[in-house]
């Protein structure tokens, strides 16, 4: 309508803001203040995981299932899970381009 809306025009920000998203530049640690994308982590145990599986199903099933459940983001610094992020991904991720797994 006037001038003010000439000067952000959405593609520039829509770019400005896909830049920050690979970068990973918006998400902050809360614990040391580290800028940037943090670590997958999983907890549990790969070895004990197929060990459970060969055991059989239903152990195997459910170790993996608690394993993938649990799944989530880590500082890559300091290890600490509490992490700020930027509003369009989230751990749980309403982009959806970085968590590929289908849930
Ligand atoms: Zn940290």
């Amino acid at each position: 309508m006037d001038d003010d809306s000439a000067r952000t025009d959405p593609i520039t920000a829509r770019l400005e803001e896909l830049k920050r998203l690979v970068t990973g530049e918006d998400i902050r640690c809360q614990n040391c203040g580290r800028r940037g994308w943090p670590d997958r982590h999983t907890p549990g145990n790969g070895a004990l995981e197929l060990l459970l599986w060969l055991l059989g199903l239903v152990p195997g099933l459910v170790y993996t299932i608690w394993r993938r459940r649990n799944r989530g983001w880590i500082c890559a610094l300091c290890g600490s899970a509490d992490l700020a992020w930027p509003r369009p991904i989230g751990p749980r991720g309403g982009l959806g381009v970085f968590t590929s797994h289908n849930g």
